[in-house]
């Protein structure tokens, strides 16, 4: 999947502010070429009991959908936090994806980016996340 710098940072500032909660939200761009982003749209994380799980409503959903066809644009990932913890998909990950779509985990304490890393569900009849290669791009290149 192809992201830009200042895309990046964007979802580690949202990720920064949201510490030690998780953040959550919507990659907006094109699955040709293995994913390209073309927009990062914010979504508010409803779960309130716990700083490890996100839920995004179904609103958010709608509207994030609305604004990617109105540029022509699919949602072609979700992005969330893991405050603290490797930028690997954890079991609830796991179990709330689907199929097709980009999974992108950055890994922050506190205001210090960590890394991140890109997941897309596999299901041949076992579930599992695939690692997916992130390549950071100019913004020229869009
Ligand atoms: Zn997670």
């Amino acid at each position: 999947m192809k992201i830009t710098d200042a895309q990046l940072k964007q979802i580690y500032a949202h990720a920064a502010e949201s510490y030690p909660r998780e953040c959550c939200g919507f990659l907006l761009g094109k699955f040709t070429d293995n994913g390209i982003v073309y927009e990062i749209h914010r979504a508010t994380n409803q779960h309130q009991e716990r700083t490890d799980r996100f839920v995004i409503s179904p609103e958010e959903f709608a509207k994030a959908h609305n604004s990617a066809d109105d540029a022509e644009l699919e949602i072609i990932g979700i992005y969330h936090s893991h405050p603290d913890w490797p930028p690997i998909p954890s079991q609830t990950d796991m179990e709330n994806a689907w199929k097709d779509v980009f999974y992108l985990i950055a890994s922050v304490h506190e205001k210090m980016p960590l890394n991140t890393n890109v997941w897309r569900l596999v299901d041949d009849g076992i579930r599992r996340f695939e690692f997916v290669p992130l390549e950071i791009i100019d913004k020229n290149e869009l």
